[in-house]
């Protein structure tokens, strides 16, 4: 490599060669270059030099070390997938010795098992999962049949019990998709518009300060951002998860709360005809639910109709709580 060029800063001398000025040089193997670390041949001779892909070049040559270090990386960053050159996508031709029969054996046994074990793992969770089913069916059965009853009802016939039993708690769970609270909601919304009173509203019709919130605000913000748009958000997402959380604890003490209600609130009821009573004490349960919650929609409805921001004094900061804490 001449005098002259090496001379030159490092990045001048590597703009150079990027753009296909490479110095005139007598020996072709003096201008390589490692693409890697960016050195050449000038401080000492390396020998660790490949060209391992179909690059030409400045690309062409990298320090086997360099090279080797670089694929553990990218090998850690994305495993299990093949390293190749960037430039020309060129896969490179890893070596590995062959391993003594032994030890292929353990690394064969080792990547089976690595294989199956996740397999085994859903089965065993999927097992475990009916299982609690099949057992909470027979709870409930015992619950609302009586005991002598329910255990007549389970010798008979064990294997569609099997199938019956899980079904128990997979319906009241999916009972709870039928959101008829909403409904309610939505319906008692669209019937009890309320416009903004005409003393809150200046000259142009627009909301003076500390006027409640239209229905229209309502509406063209639930157009806008739909619930499932919502869900995204982290902290909504955690609030989605507890309510979720209550649905399925809800659903699962209903048989409970039913017999116990059947039992207070219909007594006259169970003596004669058990599961009358039973069927109206879950009833009255949902329906006393649903009403509170309702209720509580309307209310907070309300209560964010009146909402508005205020002017930053510190004594507005010191007499109104943070809406966030
Ligand atoms: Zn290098
Ligand atoms: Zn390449």
């Amino acid at each position: 490599m001449s005098r002259q060029f090496m001379q030159l800063p490092l990045h001048s001398r590597l703009s150079r060669l990027r753009s296909g000025l490479e110095p005139p040089s007598g020996n072709p193997a003096d201008d390589r270059m490692c693409w890697i670390c960016l050195r050449g041949d000038e401080d000492h001779r390396r020998r660790d030099w490949v060209h391992p892909c179909r690059c030409r070049g400045t690309n062409k040559w990298v320090h086997e070390a360099c090279l080797s270090r670089w694929i553990d990386e990218k090998e850690m960053m994305s495993p299990g997938v093949p390293v190749t050159c960037t430039q020309c996508r060129t896969e490179y031709i890893i070596v590995m010795p062959p391993l003594c029969r032994f030890d292929a054996m353990l690394e064969r046994l080792d990547k089976g098992c690595e294989r199956i074990c996740p397999s085994v793992l859903m089965g065993i969770l999927a097992a475990t999962v009916y299982f609690s089913a099949v057992i909470y069916g027979a709870l409930t059965l015992l619950e609302l049949a009586g005991y002598d009853t329910g255990m007549k009802l389970l010798q008979e016939d064990p294997s569609l019990l099997m199938i019956m039993l899980p079904s128990v708690p997979t319906l009241l769970l999916l009972s709870r998709l039928v959101r008829w609270e909403d409904c309610v909601i939505r319906w008692l919304r669209r019937r009890n518009r309320r416009t903004i009173p005409a003393e809150q509203l200046d000259a142009v019709g627009l909301p003076l300060p500390g006027a409640p919130l239209s229905d229209e605000y309502f509406d063209e913000l639930e157009r806008e951002h739909p619930v499932s748009d919502v869900l995204i958000g982290g902290n909504l997402a955690t609030e989605q998860l507890g309510r979720a959380a209550t649905s399925f604890c809800i659903a699962l003490s209903l048989p409970t709360i039913s017999v116990v209600l059947g039992q207070k609130l219909y007594g006259r009821i169970y003596e004669e005809n058990k599961l009358l009573s039973i069927l109206l004490g879950g009833l009255t349960f949902v329906a006393i639910k649903g009403l509170a919650s309702i209720y509580l929609s309307h209310s907070q409805y309300q209560q964010r109709r009146q909402r508005f921001v205020m002017d930053y004094t510190p004594l507005n900061r010191i007499n109104h709580q943070s809406r966030w804490r």
